[in-house]
Parts: structure tokens; C-alpha cells; sequence
């Protein structure tokens, strides 16, 4: 199966490096100079444990992605939410009415996009609990190593080539397994983001320092009731009890989360439209009201224009 990355940052290299790795034919394609550049001389190097492990993977930025590329039977999407429509139309060339393409972003709406190059019946979403930090161009570090994928086809006639899939991710190390509902699992995964991503990146806190305020309860509750009232009219029902529980139960860790660590530590734009931001839209689409993720995402978009990020 011919694979590609599209977003070689730091989960698009991992999953290059463990399907690579894994013995799969993969290519990389990513629009930061620095970053192909030092992957063309090095490859992807990826600190496991106390060493550090190259793996060599041919690499494109995407102008250099023309006919005469073969189209690819597998497309992992990696990009950030918002590059994500400018990489697949660049990415044209080598999307064939065969091509798979498997999306693992956080937030939600990202199947509309896909739909506007592939079928539903080749569009596989899914979530992942892996972690991956870049540490410089073409190095990754692992943030974890207990995570997993869960991914599900759009439409069931992708279920059999779905679970092929499955077995290659699981194959090169990366826990995979066939979601019958995962919907749900993207937009609980949104919840988390709603909550401490947005709320972190707000008041320069880590997990645990928002988690122990005498505001972060109600402010999850509140936050997650916007994202359950949402989500019924997406025919997603999220079970707010267990979703708070499972915000709740990352208020010990010492983590800056990924939109702390985007904005504040990294003065990059944030994904903030595709999670909170969502919900805003896609409550208004329904006349639901959400407060508190028009506010938020409102706040986070000043905190950017006050930062000036790139
Ligand atoms: P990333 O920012 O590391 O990579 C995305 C793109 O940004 C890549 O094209 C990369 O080359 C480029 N990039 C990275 N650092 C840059 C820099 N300093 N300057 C210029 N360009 C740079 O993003 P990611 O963390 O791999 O996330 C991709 C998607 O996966 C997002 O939707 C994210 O929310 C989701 N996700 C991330 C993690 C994680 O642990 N990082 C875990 C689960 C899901």
C-alpha cells in the first residue's frame, strides 16, 4: 500500500516513522522549508527513550507534487485544522477516486472538507490518543507511549479496506482498532479540547494549575452542556456525566496543552474555529445557544491578533 503524510509536524512524523519503520512504502509532504530540509538530510529522528532513531523517508513540499506522482492508495492527513483545505487541494495530483484518505485531526467538521475531494465511502475519520512534540525540524519526541487510534469508514462500503488499514497501523506499533461510533469519540475528544486547550491557552495555566481553581468545574460543565446540546442535532449524544468525568480526570496532570503550547509557547494560530469555535457555529446553524464557546473563541482570537502570531 502506497501511503502519504500530508503534515510532516509532530504526529504526521511519527506516523511516518512507525509505518516507515513498519516496512510501508510512505512519503512525506509538508510545506515548512527548514522542516524538509532537515528530513531530506537526516530523516525523521525520533527520541525513544534515551535514543535517538532516524528512519529516511523521501519527502515533498506540496508545488513539488505534479502528475507525474503516482497517486497514493493511503492519505493520512496531519496537517493543522486550518491548512488542512489548501494541502489536499494541492495534494490533487496523487488523490485517484481509489485513494483512501484517513483523518485524525483534533476538532470537528473536518469530513465536510474531505467530502469536497473523495467520497464518503473513502473518507475514514478517527481520533488518536498518541501525543508527539517537535523538538526541532525533522525531530519528534513522544509524549506517550500507551496511545491508540480509532477510526471508523464514513460510509460501510470503506469498512473492509477501513479494517485493512487497521492492521497496518496496528502492524507498526500504533494500537488501531475499527470504531463502530466514532463520532462520538471525536466529539468527546472536542470536549477535552473545549475545555482545557481553550481555557489553558486563556490563562497561561497547565492542566493542573486551571483544574484546581474553584472556577474549573462549573466552567467544564458549562462548557461541555454546549458541546452535548450541539451535538444531539449532529446525531451525536454524548454522555455529558461521563464526558465531564473524563475532563475532570486530566485536572492532575502538570500538561500544557497542545493550544498552550501553539499560542503562548509557540506564537502559532491555534485551532480554536474547529473546536470551541464549532460549536458556536454549528449552534447557531441549529439556534442553540452557546455562550461560553462564542465567548471563548472570541477571547482566543483577540489573545492572537494581541500576539501577533504567524
Ligand atoms: P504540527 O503543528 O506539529 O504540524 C502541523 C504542520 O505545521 C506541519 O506541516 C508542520 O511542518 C508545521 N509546523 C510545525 N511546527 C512548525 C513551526 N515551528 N513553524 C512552521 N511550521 C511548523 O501539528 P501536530 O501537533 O502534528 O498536529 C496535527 C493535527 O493532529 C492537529 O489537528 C492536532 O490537533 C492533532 N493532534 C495532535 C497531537 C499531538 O500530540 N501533537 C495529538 C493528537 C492529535
Amino acid at each position: 500500500m502506497k501511503i502519504a503524510i500530508a503534515g510532516a509536524g509532530a504526529m504526521g512524523s511519527k506516523f511516518g516513522w512507525h509505518l516507515k519503520k513498519a516496512g510501508n512504502d510512505v512519503i512525506l509532504i509538508d510545506t515548512w522549508d527548514r522542516n524538509i530540509a532537515a528530513i531530506r538530510e537526516n530523516g525523521v529522528v525520533a527520541r525513544v527513550k534515551d535514543e535517538e532513531i532516524a528512519e529516511k523517508m523521501p519527502i515533498y513540499s506540496p508545488k513539488e507534487i505534479d502528475e507525474q506522482h503516482e497517486s497514493v492508495d493511503l492519505l493520512i492527513v496531519f496537517t493543522k485544522s486550518m491548512q488542512l483545505e489548501n494541502m489536499l487541494n494541492s495534494l490533487k495530483p496523487i488523490i485517484s477516486k481509489d485513494t483512501y484518505v484517513l483523518c485524525l485531526l483534533n476538532g470537528l467538521g473536518h469530513e465536510d472538507v474531505l467530502e469536497r475531494f473523495v467520497t464518503r465511502d473513502h473518507i475514514i475519520m478517527g481520533v488518536t490518543m498518541w501525543a508527539s512534540m517537535m523538538t526541532a525540524p525533522g525531530h519528534i519526541t513522544f509524549a506517550n507511549d500507551n496511545g491508540n487510534v480509532e477510526i471508523q469508514c464514513l460510509d460501510l462500503k470503506g469498512k473492509d479496506e477501513t479494517q485493512k488499514i487497521v492492521k497496518i497501523l496496528t502492524d507498526a506499533g500504533l494500537n488501531a482498532s475499527y470504531s463502530e461510533n466514532v463520532m462520538y469519540s471525536i466529539w468527546r475528544k472536542a470536549c477535552v479540547n473545549g475545555v482545557v486547550n481553550a481555557l489553558c491557552a486563556l490563562l497561561d495555566a497547565d492542566c493542573k494549575q486551571f483544574g484546581h481553581t474553584k472556577e474549573a468545574d462549573e466552567l467544564t460543565r458549562n462548557i461541555v452542556q454546549e458541546f452535548a446540546d450541539v451535538a444531539q442535532y449532529e446525531g451525536v449524544n454524548l454522555d455529558r456525566k461521563e464526558v465531564i468525568e473524563h475532563v475532570e480526570s486530566l485536572f492532575d496532570t502538570p500538561h500544557y496543552p497542545s493550544m498552550h503550547q501553539d499560542l503562548v509557547q509557540n506564537n502559532r494560530p491555534t485551532e480554536i474555529d474547529y473546536i470551541d469555535g464549532a460549536v458556536w457555529r454549528k449552534g447557531l446553524k441549529h439556534s442553540v445557544a452557546t455562550p461560553y464557546c462564542a465567548f471563548i473563541t472570541c477571547l482566543i482570537h483577540a489573545k492572537e491578533d494581541i500576539l501577533k502570531v504567524k
